[in-house]
């Protein structure tokens, strides 16, 4: 093993910046691989064309004779690309994203071939799906899975793949992946925001959810990270000593971009620009090797593609410039781990953003509605957002004091608050026109300005109002976004639902104006949503106290947090806004818990076999050696050796110790597995993996960690963390 470690460095030696051919100009190459408007235009027939239109702008189903239209251009313009082979694109609740390769060719009599891609080829397809987690709903019902087009998502060319995105059901419709139910959520608060969009907009026919990513990942050495087997199998290294230097300096962060580095991201970018990725951003974030990518914000079905695609993107490029992308939320200990804020919000198809504060009182009413009923809406299902954001990696950020606590909080800022406050005193019943006057001059009309200079941004916060947009912080760097945004979409929909009927019942039932009603009930709603505001410090122990007092969730581990997604709340909730059934929803939750203890499962069999087989031997031999030492120093000052000895003795006895620590812990976590692995119930068997088999591997670690700062370096066979963290 040191020799592979060894090699590794010395493989790292030789690397030099790879070469990378931009474009000029980006906007000449932005969504050249993409099937967009431009190239439906050109090779889609004037019905073809206004057809799949139709189907995005109003979800408006595609004639099957159309579709063969659609599939022959589709075709066509992918092989004049280079396209070779076809498949539907989805997104299976591995998270990953999968695919199925068909050639277009086929052959017909005579010895002849052709290339072929009809409509029910690109409409529905079978995929031989038995291997994709179902969570017990296709024993149940049907055995077979299909997936269909989404028409609303561009069809793009990957490498030499036509890849068209689809939703994947079983046969009696229910979801096996991540796109079905998003769909149904950004549907359902299209329907809720117009509806209220309405009472300050006639014009107002769509509403589309708004979502902009910020993808933080770690970048190693493809030699170093291949050195380590916990990196390669778990994506996180499970042990390793901090490097004497980590990120106490702040001299990584925003700092000058590495040249291997660099050239990495741009020729990623130029990858991005071809298949229509908006990205944008590129910066170093704060641990050492760490980055950020973020793009221009889109509706967001396309950015939860777009996501998905690019971690796909990112691993390919990076192979090509000797890079191991590294996206798990908490690859090294001691330095940050990675996040993907989710940016989001809420925008009409008259241009509007509807949490963007607007110019006129009237417009600053719109956006204090839609604010204040998104702060209601995670007050009341603070814990179902919290179970939207868990997993086993993201365990290991929430509440690690450098990422937003496993607690959900709501930041608005102190003018907003302001605003808040002064809207809580708003009179019960009628205003008085004096009061409106003074609501619009001095409250409402003031909005534009003060968001202008509201320059206070709590870094510590899981949900924070940032000028227009909310930002959700608590998402991993693994995650499909397409979870957490199926939750808040969901959620604001139903409270839009809600306010809705609110108002028009005072509209009609107490014969009030629609601005006194809206006034009246958006009064409650900053009362009754109170508890999850907060401004201060979210790292802080203070505010675990705080947040108990006021009654919010504090889920620390994914098995505890998960809960509240098959509470009869959610399940309600889902039902109602027929997003997810109770059966794809429990089909979920035991798919999510299986997970968990699969993950803990995996990081446990690594972890015994990089301390067991790995490293004791070294330490052995290293024992060896002192005792040899000892051996000759004895040889040579008989009864006075200790004299000379003492310190390796000392070192001797050091190692036994911790070799036996070790050796116990794995053996006594390895009882622990076993009996959990009895356990049939996934969820007991996930808390088991977390309470009873996770706690070893802090304690193994701890020795393994120990070893290393005894044992020579010479012989040392795991890649140490500076060498992972600061080669560039
Ligand atoms: P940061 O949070 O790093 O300071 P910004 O606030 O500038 O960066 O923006 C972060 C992300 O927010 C970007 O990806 C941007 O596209 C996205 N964003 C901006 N406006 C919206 C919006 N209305 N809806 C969704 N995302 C948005
Ligand atoms: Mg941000």
């Amino acid at each position: 093993m040191s020799t592979l470690r060894f090699y590794a460095i010395k493989e790292t030696f030789n690397r030099r910046p790879v070469e990378v051919k931009e474009p000029e100009r980006r906007s000449a190459i932005f969504g050249q691989n993409v099937f967009n408007e431009t190239a439906m235009r050109q090779y889609l027939t004037k019905t073809s064309y206004n057809s799949v239109m139709d189907a995005i702008e109003t979800g408006k189903k595609i004639e099957r004779s159309v579709a063969d239209h659609i599939s022959t251009g589709m075709k066509e313009w992918a092989i004049a690309k280079g396209a070779t082979h076809y498949t539907h694109w989805f997104q299976p609740l591995t998270g990953a994203t999968a695919e199925k390769h068909d050639a277009f060719f086929e052959t017909i009599d005579n010895g002849q071939s052709i290339e072929k891609f009809g409509g029910q080829q690109l409409v529905q397809q079978e995929p031989d799906a038995s291997s994709f987690p179902h969570g017990g709903i296709r024993n149940t019902f049907e055995a077979r899975g299909y997936t269909a087009w989404d028409p609303t998502s561009p069809a793009f060319l990957y490498g030499t793949t036509l890849c068209i995105p689809t939703v994947f059901v079983s046969y009696t419709g229910e979801a096996l992946d991540y796109k079905t139910p998003l769909l149904r959520a950004l549907q359902t608060v299209d329907q809720a925001a117009t509806a209220v969009a309405k009472y300050f907009d006639k014009n107002v026919t769509k509403v589309s959810a708004t979502l902009g990513w910020e993808q933080e990942y770690f970048l190693i050495d493809k030699a170093l990270a291949l050195s380590r087997p916990d990196i390669m199998l778990s994506g996180r290294t499970l042990l390793g000593h901090s490097s004497p230097k980590g990120q106490q300096l702040d001299d990584h962060y925003f700092g000058s971009i590495p040249l291997r580095v660099l050239n990495y991201m741009r020729d990623l970018e130029t990858e991005c620009m071809l298949l229509g990725i908006p990205v944008k951003t590129r910066h170093n974030e704060v641990a050492p090797n760490q980055f950020e990518l973020a793009p221009i914000f889109e509706e967001t079905n396309l950015a939860v593609d777009h996501n998905s695609l690019l971690m796909d993107l990112m691993d390919k490029v990076a192979d090509r410039h000797n890079f191991k992308v590294l996206l798990h939320e908490k690859p090294f200990a001691g330095v940050n781990g990675s996040g993907k804020h989710n940016n989001w919000s809420l925008a009409t198809n008259t241009g509007v953003n509807l949490l963007g504060p607007g110019t006129t009182p009237m417009k600053n009413l719109q956006f204090l509605t839609f604010f204040i009923n998104t702060l209601k809406a995670v007050n009341d299902h603070e814990e179902l957002l919290r179970a939207s954001i868990a997993g086993a990696s993201n365990d290991h950020r929430l509440g690690a004091n450098e990422a937003p606590p496993a607690i959900i909080s709501a930041f608005i800022g102190s003018q907003l608050t302001d605003v808040l406050d002064e809207l809580e005193k708003v009179t019960d019943g009628k205003l008085s026109p004096q009061e409106k006057t003074d609501l619009k001059l001095n409250v409402v009309g003031k909005i534009p300005e003060i968001l202008m200079d509201n320059t206070d941004r709590n870094r510590t916060s899981p949900f924070a109002f940032t000028g227009n947009k909310f930002e959700f912080r608590a998402v991993g760097s693994t995650a499909n976004c397409a979870n957490p945004m199926t939750v808040l979409n969901a959620i604001v929909a139903k409270q839009l639902f809600n306010f809705k009927e609110k108002v028009d019942g005072l509209i009609k039932g107490k014969k009030m104006k629609k601005d006194d009603a809206i006034f009246n009930v958006l009064r409650e709603y900053i009362k009754d949503s109170k508890r999850i505001r907060f401004e201060g410090d979210g790292y802080g122990d203070a505010w675990e106290k705080e947040a108990k007092k006021r009654g919010l969730s504090n889920n620390k581990t994914t098995p505890e947090a998960l809960k509240a997604r098959i509470s009869k709340k959610s399940i309600a909730l889902f039902e109602d806004l027929n997003i997810m059934s109770k059966v794809e929803i429990e089909a979920r939750h035991e798919i999510e818990m299986e997970e968990y203890a699969m993950r803990i499962q995996i990081e446990g069999r690594v972890l015994g076999d990089i301390a067991r087989n790995h490293i004791i031997p070294i330490a052995i031999q290293y024992q060896n050696i002192l005792i040899e030492n000892v051996r000759g120093l004895k040889d040579i000052y008989k009864d006075d050796f200790e004299k000379y000895g003492g310190e390796q003795l000392i070192l001797v006895e050091k190692i036994s110790h911790h070799i036996e620590s070790i050796n116990k812990g794995i053996t006594s976590m390895i009882n622990e597995r076993k009996t959990a692995n009895k356990i049939a119930d996934a969820e007991k068997r996930a808390k088991a993996y977390c309470n009873k088999v996770k706690p070893y591997f802090e304690t193994i670690r701890y020795h393994c960690d120990k070893l290393e700062l005894l044992v020579d370096d010479e012989i040392w066979p795991m890649t140490k963390y500076r060498e992972l963290l600061f080669t560039k």
